[in-house]
Parts: C-alpha cells; structure tokens; sequence
C-alpha cells in the first residue's frame, strides 16, 4: 500500500467508513484469532545505554541512576512475574553491549528458562551469530522496531551511539530469522517520522520477510510516543481516533499476523483496541529496572504506563468479556 493511500485513510473523516474498518478488522480478528488475547510481561534487565536517542528516557546523555540486575535480582524479579501466572516474558535492555554483553544476556534466558515457556527478547541489534547463542540458549523471539523508516528523519533523532546505523538495525530481522527464531515483532514509533510513509514502509519490511522467512510467526507493534520525563522532544501526536485506523487497517491488510499492544496506552484504548484487533498484550508492566522487587525503590522509567491495572485485574477484565486469556500456546523445548 502506498503511502498516499494510507494517508487518505488515516485522513478520512468519515465516519461511516471508519465504522467499517473496524467492522472488517474485527470480523477478520475474530476469524483467525478467536477471542484469544496472548499474555506478556516486560522485564527491564539494564537500562545502562550507550547510544542517544533523543526520544527515550535511558539515553546516554540523560542523568539517571543507571542500574542492571544482578542474576540474584533476576531470579527474584522472575518468580514475581511467574507468580502471576503470565508464562511469556520479555527481556528489555538498552543498548550496551558493554554493560549486558552477550554473556550476560545468556544468563538472563538461562534464569527465564526456569519460570516461563516463551522468552522474548528486546535488546540491541545482534549479529546472527550471537542471535544464534540466545536461540541456543532458550530464546524464541525477538522484537525490534526500526523507529523511524525515514533516514534523514532517523539520524536526526538517532544522535549517537550503535543506532545510529540504520541498515544494520534494518537487517536484523533477517539475520533473527536466519538465527532460528520462531517470532519476529517489527514496529515503528508513532510520531517519531511521517506516519503514512512509516507505516508503509514496515508493511514492506515484512511483506519482504514474509517471503523469505514463510515459516516465522509475525507480529507488529505501534507503540505511540509518549512524553518522557525532562525531555524535551516535540513530537507529532497521534490521536486515538488515528491511532485506532492504523491498527484496523493493519489487521485487514495482515489478517493473520499478531498485533500487540503495550500499557503505554490507556485501559479504555486497549479495552477497544482489544475488541477491535489487538491480539497480545503486555500485562502488570513495570518499565523501570527493578520494577518488581517488592521493596522496589522509585526508578526512573524508559516511559511512563498509561494502564495501570494488575496483571490479576487484566486477566479478571479479559475473562468477564469472554476472551480467552493466553498464558502460553508453545511448550519449552531445547533449542537446537
Ligand atoms: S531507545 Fe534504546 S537505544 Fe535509544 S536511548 Fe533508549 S534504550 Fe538507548
């Protein structure tokens, strides 16, 4: 799809044809997904960086009390999110291969192995030979988003540091997939370059995907920028209205890859979203290292949640609304 045709889309104003995007992303969802909703928790390992990203609450230059979990903290962080019964989990760091090497990130999914069947990864882009290491060592997927497809755009906001090669980031979906991983998440960041354009090209990025790498499960994500604590990044703004025609839209041009859906947004945004299109949600969110320890200190955060609920109160919400909440749909096995 064209940038221009998406553009006269997210532009439409009518709201009889925005009744029937959501009409059809809802049918097409309801037909390949039930009312199934997959359950996730994000688990902040690090957030030392080395890059500068002007948009996020962990870059280099920002002055917060940088910190990563010892394997103790880990264990501990993981049995709390185990205990409430979510079974995926995913792994965040910020992009420091000198503070949480390869090694490091080893453990990690060596100590997830022990309390959750899926383990998902959202760190900094790999070589396929150390993709390769993390599947070996029990991970199965791994999410990362591009930002922003526009170059000029991308080294604007992409100061300094590891990110700011663009074709590097842009490849690494492949080399996952060349890694062995099951599950590739790709993603822009709404607001962050032109929305039409962006979105056309991540559908072209996985469309390409899609053909080489048939045998991968797909998902997408639209996380919307969301206003970091003394920063000082103007943003475009999507608004909800925009940001739901986006997400319709992308069901019914993927009917059966998995959208997911972070607590950066609102719980009556993702309650909608969840009835329209959204197939797998983050759950009982914490987005600062250490978030889970139960004395936890207040940390900074790399955003702000929106959706506060519990993980218990989510899951009670998605049964009283007859969905089906997914603790898992994959059994472990070793990785070889
Ligand atoms: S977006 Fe990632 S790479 Fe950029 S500053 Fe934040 S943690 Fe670092």
């Amino acid at each position: 799809m064209t940038p221009e045709k998406i553009r006269a889309i997210l532009n439409d104003n009518d709201r009889g044809h925005l009744e029937t995007l959501a009409q059809n992303a809802q049918h097409l969802t309801r037909q390949y997904f039930g009312r199934a909703i997959g359950l996730y928790t994000p688990l902040y390992l690090s957030n030392y960086c080395s890059s500068h990203c002007v948009y996020c609450g962990f870059h280099s230059h920002h002055k917060i009390t940088r910190i990563k979990l010892s394997p103790a903290d880990m264990n501990i962080e993981m049995q709390a999110i185990a205990r409430t019964g979510v079974q995926n989990i995913l792994l965040l760091t910020g992009e420091s291969p000198q503070a949480t090497p390869l090694a490091y990130l080893v453990d990690a999914v060596l100590c997830a192995k022990k309390y959750f069947q899926g383990i998902s990864l959202e760190i900094y882009p790999m070589t396929q030979v150390d993709y390769r290491a993390l599947y070996e060592a029990g991970a199965d997927a791994v999410t990362i988003y591009q930002e922003t497809y526009d170059r000029q755009r991308y080294s604007e906001v992409h100061l300094a540091g590891e990110k700011r090669n663009y074709d590097f980031r842009r490849g690494a979906p492949q080399r996952i997939a060349l890694a062995g991983m099951r599950q590739i998440s790709l993603g822009a960041l709404l607001g962050l370059g032109p929305v039409a354009e962006d979105l056309a090209s991540l559908y072209q990025h996985l469309r390409e995907l899609e053909k080489e790498f048939p045998g991968i499960e797909y998902s997408l994500s639209f996380p919307r920028l969301r206003t970091i604590k003394a920063q000082e990044f103007a943003a475009a703004h999507i608004n909800d209205t925009t940001f739901v025609k986006i997400l319709c839209l992308t069901r019914v041009l993927f009917p059966r890859v998995g959208i997911n859906l972070s607590t950066r947004e609102t719980a009556s945004l993702r309650n909608q979203l969840i009835e329209l299109c959204v197939t797998r949600i983050s759950i009982g969110s914490k987005t600062s290292v250490g978030g889970y320890l139960e004395d936890a200190t207040p940390r900074d955060p790399q955003f702000d949640i929106a959706d506060e609920r519990s993980a218990a109160d989510m899951i009670k919400y998605l049964k009283e609304h007859s969905f089906d909440p997914v603790f898992t749909d994959w059994r472990r096995i070793e990785n070889s």
